[in-house]
């Protein structure tokens, strides 16, 4: 769908940057079909924000965007229909509880520069407080890590569970889920569990500043800390809620660190932060550095600040039920 009217133009966005084969992919499209200044295409549950300044006619036939690859069209279609957020909360979405992810500290964060990359996020909750499957599996690990390796070092998850699900990422990997700083632990190794089973409860083993829940969704090994990807991005969307994912990348195409990054409508501000660091693994389909959810659906703005402050980059999005918009976003600093 062509939503040229409502998406303002921006010099400093460039077009049909291939950073991933995903939107190399939507950009051949446009740029064979269209002639506008911006679209949006929705493709089964993805929305991908991607601008367009070729036409057909005008297309530079040394760009990769002349002519799609049989390898990029195939990515599209696979990912038609595939509704990534398909992980339930592992904190029951009950009054009373935080079953969204921790705002200040989210994936890839670095908490202002005052703690280590963030590789899940946090559900802070009391001690005790349930803490539930997020989907169906086996579980592959549970009980304290000091002889095990499950996370960036020993005895640092405290008591953990790690759950392998029959999901695999849009890459084909097996995903998995992680649980840590347990209180106590009420399942064991090879046991099955079913969606919203209870597995344990909230407390502040390991290396945890008081108590919550670290949640980790992890795509290959599932006891590997190398292997994880932006929880957000796998979590369920409340009703007419979705979400806004994108990448910030420079001249030459690399991601920028730490940019800080606002998502404002007429009733809400959010803020993040761009993935901290190279350690922070981008999903390598959706190739995102930022993921903004929980957002009611509706128009919003994306504002990235420059280190001066100034605005560096300004645009129209609008947030679908059960969607994640894409946006590409080139800045020069
Ligand atoms: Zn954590």
């Amino acid at each position: 769908m062509g939503r040229a009217s409502d998406v303002q133009s921006h010099t400093s966005i460039q077009s049909g940057y291939p950073h991933q084969r995903f939107a190399g992919a939507i950009h051949a499209r446009v740029a064979a079909n269209l002639a506008v200044a911006m679209v949006v295409l929705c493709l089964g549950g993805i929305v991908a924000a991607q601008e367009a300044t070729a036409t057909a006619a005008g297309n530079d036939p040394g760009t990769s965007t002349a002519a799609p690859s049989a390898s990029a069209l195939a990515t599209a279609t696979a990912l038609a229909g595939i509704e990534p957020q398909v992980l339930s909360r592992p904190i029951a979405v009950t009054a009373g509880q935080v079953h969204w992810a921790d705002r200040t500290y989210p994936y890839g964060s670095t908490q202002w520069d005052t703690r280590p990359v963030h590789l899940g996020v946090e559900f802070v909750n009391p001690r005790y407080t349930p803490v539930l499957a997020a989907a169906s599996g086996i579980v592959v690990f549970a009980g304290a890590d000091v002889d095990t390796l499950v996370g960036p070092q020993l005895d640092y998850y405290g008591k953990v569970v790690v759950i392998e699900h029959d999901l695999r990422s849009l890459d084909d990997l097996p995903i998995s889920t992680l649980y840590a700083h347990l209180h106590s632990i009420t399942v064991e190794v090879g046991e099955t569990v079913e969606v919203g089973d209870e597995i344990g409860d909230v407390g502040s083993t390991g290396i945890a500043i008081g108590a919550h829940l670290h949640f980790e969704v992890r795509a290959g090994d599932p006891l590997d800390a190398g292997k994880t990807r932006n929880p957000e991005l796998w979590l369920e969307n409340y009703v007419n809620h979705g979400m806004i994912a994108g990448f910030i990348h420079d001249d030459s195409g690399g991601p920028i660190y730490g940019k800080r990054v606002v998502a404002r409508s007429d009733s809400s501000w959010r803020e993040v932060y761009s993935y901290g660091g190279e350690r922070v693994n981008r999903d390598p389909v959706w190739g995102e550095n930022f993921v903004v959810s929980d957002l009611p659906a509706g128009e919003y703005e994306i504002v990235i600040l420059k280190a001066s402050g100034a605005i560096g980059y300004r645009r129209h999005v609008d947030v679908l039920p059960d969607k994640i918009t894409f946006v590409d976003v080139h800045m020069s600093e």
